[in-house]
């Protein structure tokens, strides 16, 4: 209840001091049931956010023919998606407006294709996942599908630190808002074998997240 007071009043600030020329996006990570994501749908929709991702679990479908009877907010969901079955209910019955599987979760360049095909059949554009999990190999194959795709809508960017950027070698790169790549053969990303093999593997772990009485819940 708290989450869905603040929530909306964030973006009310974000929109006072920055107005309404850069695009909002707000991910709710599965953490909501689906009446509560419907709720905050339509409390976001004066804010005018480019999508509300992963509103409630992916797996449950049902929800949100549920959040798209409330709400106009653009929905955006599939990070955790595995090939075009898992997409077909959601973008065949038009219940969201990007579908974010990443080209290594979803069968590779070859099946993100005919996911991608089908979106575009029904209105429903591209935003894939694009997190430090995935490497520098996905993102170059992610930005080379981009720049094919008709119905292309965003890729996200959470930016590799300096060494994995080293042991990946690449072309694309991000300049004024777009990823951008030059004329290059393949993918335009390399793997430096030498350079990483002196980084051994080592284990990490997302961190722990808890709601306000302390018990644990889904990352
Ligand atoms: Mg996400």
């Amino acid at each position: 209840a708290l989450y869905l007071r603040h929530t909306p009043e964030l973006f009310r600030k974000v929109r006072d001091a920055i107005g309404f020329g850069p695009h909002l996006l707000h991910d709710a990570h599965h953490r909501l049931t689906p009446i509560e994501a419907a709720r905050l749908g339509k409390a976001l929709e004066p804010f005018s956010l480019f999508w509300l991702e992963d509103a409630t679990p992916a797996e449950s479908q049902d929800a949100f023919r549920l959040i798209r009877q409330h709400t106009t907010t653009p929905l955006a969901v599939g990070e955790v998606f595995n090939s075009i079955w898992d997409c077909k209910d959601l973008i065949g019955n038009q219940l969201i407006d990007f579908i974010r599987t990443t080209i290594v979760h979803a069968g590779g360049i070859t099946h993100v294709r005919r996911i991608a095909d089908f979106a575009a059949m029904h209105q429903v554009r591209t935003g894939f996942h694009g997190a430090t999990d995935l490497s520098p190999v996905c993102m170059a194959a992610a930005v080379n599908f981009g720049l094919w795709a008709p119905n292309f809508g965003i890729q996200e960017l959470m930016p590799h630190n300096a060494l994995t950027d080293e042991v990946f070698p690449h072309n694309y790169r991000f300049a004024d808002g777009h990823l951008v790549m030059d004329e290059v053969p393949g993918l335009g990303v390399d793997i430096d074998e030498a350079l990483a093999a002196r980084y051994p593997y080592e284990r990490a772990y997302l961190p722990v997240a808890r709601l306000r009485d302390g018990a644990m819940w889904n990352w």
